[in-house]
C-alpha cells in the first residue's frame, strides 16, 4: 500500500516504489576504499572549517573504524569543533590536529599520511588552509560526502550521493559494505556508531529535514544495536547553556526582519554576540526559527567574526538557499540549506556593520526574487 497516495489503496502493483533507497554503495569505489586501506599506515581525516556535527560525527566515527583496524588515525581541521561537539573526540584529543593552533604539526600529520579521507565537504576550499595543503599532498585521497557539485578532479576515489540525510549516514552505509563490517550494524565499534547516530541527528536537524527511508534505516538498525540515542540527545539538545536562549529571545523579538518576499533575517554582530557571551557553535538551529513562520520562505543569519559576516541559508521547498548562497554569499551546500560569507574589506566595506549588511541582505535576496519570476 502506499502511503499518503490519493488513489485507491489496493491492488498495489508490487514492483511499485515511491522513494529509491540509497543504500547502493558503488563496489567498484568500496574495492578501491578497501585496498587504500590495507596499504596505508597512517590515515588522515580531513572535514570541512567550522565543524558542525555531521563533520565530527562522520570524522569521529570513520576515525575509531579506522583505530579498530589498528591504523595511526588523524583528524585534521582547520579550526576547532565547538564545545558542544566535544563529547564525539573525547579520550582521543593528542588524535585531533587544528590548523589554526597548530599549523606545522597539522600540515606533518597530513603529509606523513598515505591516505586522506575528506568528509562532508565537496572541495578542498571547504578545509580552507588546510585545502591549500590537501592539492600539493601527493597520497590518495578519498572523498565521502552529500553536497552538491563535488570537485571530482581533486579526488582519487568518490562516494558522493545527495539524496542522503547526512555524510554521516553515507559514511554509515559505506562502512556496512567493507568486508571487516560483514554488513551488520551490531559490528561497528561503539563509538562509531554513536558517532553516526549524532552526525546524522544534528544534520537532520532531529529528524526534521532531509529524512529518506535509509535514514529511518540506518536508525533504525542502529537503534537494534544498541546505540544509546537518549544520551546523544541529551548531550546534543540539553546541555546548552542559558546565554543562547537568552540572545535567542532578544532576536526573535528585536533582530528579526521579514521582507516583502518572505525573506527572514537576523544579524549578530560582535557587540550582540559579546553581551551574551557567545562562543562558535552557540547559536546552531537559529537559523531555522523564522521558518516556523507561514510567510517567511527563506531565513538567513549572518553571524559577525573579524574578517567577515558568516552566512547560514535556509529555505522552504521550491526556493534554492544553494542558488542564493553561490549566487550572492560566496558559497553554497544543499538546496534547503546553505552557507556562504561576505570578507569584509572584499565582499563588503571593511567596517561594515549590522545596518549596512541589512541593506546587503533585503537589495540582494530582492534581486534574487525578482529574477526567479
Ligand atoms: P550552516 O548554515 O549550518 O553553517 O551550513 C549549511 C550548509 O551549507 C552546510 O551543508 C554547509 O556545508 C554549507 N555551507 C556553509 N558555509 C558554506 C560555505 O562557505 N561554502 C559552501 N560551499 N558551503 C557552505
Ligand atoms: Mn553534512
Amino acid at each position: 500500500m502506499r502511503a499518503g497516495g490519493t488513489g485507491p489503496a489496493f491492488p498495489s502493483p508490487p514492483e511499485e516504489q515511491d522513494v529509491e533507497f540509497m543504500t547502493d554503495i558503488p563496489s567498484q569505489s568500496v574495492a578501491g576504499t578497501v585496498s587504500s586501506i590495507k596499504e596505508a599506515e597512517r590515515i588522515t581525516i580531513v572535514t570541512h572549517t567550522h565543524p558542525d556535527g555531521d563533520a565530527m560525527g562522520s570524522s569521529a566515527g570513520l576515525y575509531h573504524y579506522l583505530r579498530a583496524l589498528g591504523k595511526e588515525v588523524c583528524i585534521a581541521i582547520n579550526d576547532r569543533h565547538p564545545g558542544s561537539l566535544s563529547f564525539l573526540t573525547s579520550g582521543m584529543e593528542e588524535d585531533v590536529a587544528v590548523y589554526g593552533e597548530q599549523p606545522e604539526a597539522t600540515v606533518g600529520r597530513i603529509m606523513d599520511s598515505g591516505l586522506v579521507f575528506c568528509l562532508d565537504m565537496n572541495s578542498f576550499d571547504r578545509a580552507e588552509s588546510l585545502g591549500k595543503v590537501l592539492k600539493g599532498a601527493g597520497c590518495r585521497k578519498i572523498l565521502i560526502d552529500h553536497h552538491l557539485n563535488p570537485s571530482k578532479e581533486e579526488f582519487d576515489i568518490i562516494f558522493s550521493e545527495t539524496g542522503i540525510s547526512s555524510t554521516s549516514e553515507l559514511l554509515y552505509y559505506i562502512l556496512l559494505s567493507l568486508p571487516w563490517t560483514e554488513g551488520k550494524a551490531e559490528n561497528l565499534p561503539a563509538r562509531t556508531a554513536e558517532a553516526l547516530m549524532a552526525g546524522m541527528t544534528t544534520d537532520t536537524n532531529n529528524f526534521a529535514n532531509s529524512v529518506y527511508p535509509s535514514t529511518f534505516r540506518m536508525a533504525s538498525e542502529l537503534l537494534a544495536a544498541g546505540t544509546d540515542r537518549d544520551g546523544i540527545i541529551s548531550r546534543l539538545y540539553h546541555n546548552y547553556r542559558e546565554n543562547r536562549f537568552r540572545l535567542q529571545g532578544e532576536l526573535l523579538k528585536d533582530n528579526l526582519r521579514i521582507t516583502s518576499d518572505g525573506v527572514a533575517y537576523m544579524i549578530i554582530d560582535k557587540a550582540l554576540a559579546g553581551r551574551y557571551d557567545i562562543q562558535d557553535g552557540e547559536t546552531e538551529g537559529f537559523v531555522n526559527l523564522p521558518l516556523g513562520i507561514g510567510k517567511v520562505r527563506m531565513s538567513l543569519l549572518l553571524k559577525e567574526e573579524d574578517d567577515r559576516f558568516r552566512v547560514s541559508i535556509r529555505s522552504r521547498k521550491g526556493v534554492s538557499a544553494n542558488m542564493c548562497a553561490s549566487m550572492y554569499f560566496n558559497g553554497g551546500g544543499h538546496e534547503l540549506a546553505a552557507g556562504g560569507r561576505l570578507v569584509k574589506g572584499q565582499d563588503i566595506p571593511a567596517e561594515a556593520g549590522a545596518a549596512e549588511i541589512a541593506r546587503y541582505v533585503e537589495s540582494r535576496t530582492a534581486e534574487f526574487f525578482r529574477q526567479k519570476k
